[in-house]
C-alpha cells in the first residue's frame, strides 16, 4: 500500500517535547492540510517529513518503508517554502531545471519536465525571464515548478503563499488547486494558518494545537461538527460564539439554560447524568439571524457595526463577560450602533461541550 503512515511521531530540542505523538494515516493522491496557530509544531512535522529533521521517536513510514534513518534526497519527496529562494542570475528555465542537471539528467527528459512543469504553472511565455522581471506570485510558480520536475511522490508546503499580496494568494490558491488535481497520484501536504486555502484545497484537514493532534477530517466535517471547541473556535471566521450554560433537561434532545437567561434547546443527546451540569453553548456568526420574534437567543445592544457589504456583521456586548457576541447577518443591513436586537438561531446549527470542551456530538 503506497502512502505516508505517521506512527507516533514525536520531537524534542533538548528537554522541550514539541511534537507529542502523532498518529497519522495518508492515501496516496491526498492533499492534507496541516492548520493551526503559530508554534504549534507544523513547521517541525513537515521537516520531519521531508527528513530535514531528525525524529526523536515514532515511525515513519512511506510506500510502506521505514524512512527514519533514509536521507531527505532518498525520500521521494520535494518541498516548496514560504521564502522561494530562486537563484536570481538564472532564467526560469534554468532555475526549473537546475536540480536536474546537478542528477545529471538527459537534456531531452530535463526539457521535458520543465516545459510541462512551466505548462500547469502558465510559465511557458516566461521561461526565459530572470526572477527580478517576475511577480511574487509568479516566482512562487517557478519553485513550484522546481519541486514538480523532481517527479515527487509526496509534495510538501510549508505556508507557500504567505509572502503574497492577497490578489496573487488567491490567483495561486486556484492555481495549486488545479495543479493537485492535475497531479492526482501525487500525496500533497501543505502548511498554513489560513482557512481559506485550509478549507478549499484540503481531502482532510488536520487541525494541530500544542504539539499534538486535535482532529482531522474533512473540511465541512470539522466546520459542522467540531470535536472539541478548539477545532469550533479555529476553524470559521469570526470564531463560533461560546457561551457558558447549564444543562437544565439531558435526554435525546438537551436544553440549555444560558447565562444570559435564555434557555435553547438543542438537537443533540446528552447522558441523563448530564443534568445540571456547567457546560459550553456554541453558535457560529453566520447561524444567526435577527429577529422580532418571541423565539430568541440572544437579546442586547449593538455595541459595533462592520459593514463589508457582502456581510454584515453585529457586535452585541454585555452578553458574555469579555466577549462580543458576533453575528454575520448576509448583505447590507439598516442596523446601527445602539439598537437592540434579538437572535436566533436553527436549532439544528447549535453546539454542545462539556466542561472539557469535548463535543457532545460525538458521543
Ligand atoms: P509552526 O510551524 O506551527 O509555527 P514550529 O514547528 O516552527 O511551529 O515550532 C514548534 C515549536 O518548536 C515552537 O514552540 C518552536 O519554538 C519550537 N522549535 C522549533 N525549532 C526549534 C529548535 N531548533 N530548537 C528549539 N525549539 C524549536
Ligand atoms: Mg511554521
Amino acid at each position: 500500500m503506497t502512502g505516508l503512515v505517521l506512527k507516533d511521531i514525536r520531537k524534542s530540542y533538548g528537554a522541550v517535547d514539541v511534537i507529542h505523538g502523532i498518529d497519522l494515516d495518508i492515501k496516496q493522491g491526498e492533499f492534507i492540510v496541516f492548520v493551526g496557530p503559530s508554534g504549534c509544531g507544523k513547521s517541525t512535522l513537515l521537516r520531519m517529513i521531508a527528513g530535514l529533521e531528525e525524529i526523536t521517536a515514532g515511525d515513519m513510514m512511506i510506500d510502506g518503508e521505514r524512512v527514519n534513518d533514509v536521507p531527505p534526497s532518498k525520500r521521494g519527496i520535494a518541498m516548496v517554502f514560504q521564502s522561494y529562494a530562486l537563484y536570481p542570475h538564472m532564467t526560469v528555465y534554468e532555475n526549473m531545471a537546475f536540480g536536474m542537471r546537478i542528477a545529471k539528467e538527459g537534456k531531452d527528459e530535463i526539457d521535458r519536465r520543465v516545459r510541462s512543469a512551466a505548462e500547469m504553472l502558465q510559465l511557458t511565455n516566461y521561461l526565459d525571464r530572470l526572477p527580478k522581471a517576475l511577480s511574487g506570485g509568479q516566482r512562487q510558480r517557478v519553485a513550484i515548478g522546481r519541486a514538480i520536475c523532481r517527479n515527487p511522490k509526496v509534495f510538501l508546503f510549508d505556508e507557500p503563499l504567505s509572502n503574497l499580496d492577497a490578489a496573487l494568494r488567491v490567483a495561486t490558491r486556484i492555481e495549486i488547486a488545479r495543479l493537485s488535481e492535475r497531479m492526482a497520484d501525487t500525496t500533497m501536504i501543505y502548511v498554513t494558518h489560513d482557512q481559506v486555502e485550509a478549507m478549499t484545497l484540503a481531502d482532510r484537514i488536520v487541525v494541530l494545537s500544542a504539539g499534538h493532534i486535535e482532529q482531522v477530517g474533512a473540511p465541512l466535517e470539522l466546520y459542522e461538527r467540531p470535536a472539541n471547541l478548539f477545532v469550533a473556535r479555529f476553524i470559521g471566521s469570526p470564531a463560533m460564539n461560546v457561551l457558558p450554560a447549564k444543562v437544565v433537561m439531558a435526554g435525546q434532545t438537551t436544553t440549555v439554560e444560558l447565562k444570559s437567561g435564555t434557555a435553547a434547546t438543542l438537537d443533540i443527546a446528552t447522558p441523563e447524568a448530564e443534568h445540571d451540569k456547567d457546560v459550553s453553548f456554541g453558535v457560529r456568526p453566520e447561524d444567526l439571524q435577527v429577529t422580532t420574534g418571541p423565539d430568541f437567543l440572544f437579546e442586547g445592544t449593538v455595541a459595533i457595526v462592520e459593514a463589508l457589504g457582502e456581510v454584515t456583521l453585529l457586535y452585541i456586548e454585555g452578553l458574555v463577560e469579555g466577549e462580543p457576541i458576533i453575528a454575520k447577518i448576509p448583505g447590507i443591513q439598516a442596523v446601527r450602533r445602539g439598537d437592540k436586537v434579538r437572535l436566533s438561531a436553527d436549532r439544528s446549527k447549535l453546539h454542545l461541550f462539556d466542561k472539557d470542551g469535548i463535543s457532545y456530538r460525538a458521543l
